[in-house]
């Protein structure tokens, strides 16, 4: 299983968004979802042998996700983000992975 992994921190801790791009068929779901223009797909070069297409973060927000994600990150108490409730086969995580003060 390959796993692509964007991660960001704020002041409330660290936070990643995940894919699994074997799970991923490119659908668009998560990008039509997603109210802050995050997502694009692209296509898959995690697997060179069925290829097809993948979500990706666009490159201009990958050193901003703190800013692009904050309405909805998982700690607003809004429960799951929309681009990971929109997908249909579960290919999106995105967790705090350490809260801020906490040992990594
Ligand atoms: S967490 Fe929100 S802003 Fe970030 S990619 Fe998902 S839907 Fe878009
Ligand atoms: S909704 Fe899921 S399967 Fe569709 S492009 Fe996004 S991550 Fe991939």
């Amino acid at each position: 299983m390959m796993k692509a992994n964007y991660g960001y921190a704020d002041g409330s801790g660290q936070y990643y968004i995940t894919l699994d791009t074997d799970k991923c068929d490119g659908c668009g779901d998560c990008v039509r979802a997603c109210p802050a223009s995050v997502l694009e797909i692209v296509p898959n070069e995690f697997d060179i042998i069925d290829g097809g297409d993948i979500m990706s973060v666009r490159e201009e927000h990958r050193k901003k996700l703190k800013y692009s994600c904050a309405p909805c990150k998982p700690t607003t108490g809004g429960g799951e983000p929309p681009c990971v409730t929109a997908c249909p086969h579960g290919a999106i995580t995105h967790f705090l992975s350490s809260a801020k003060g906490q040992v990594m």
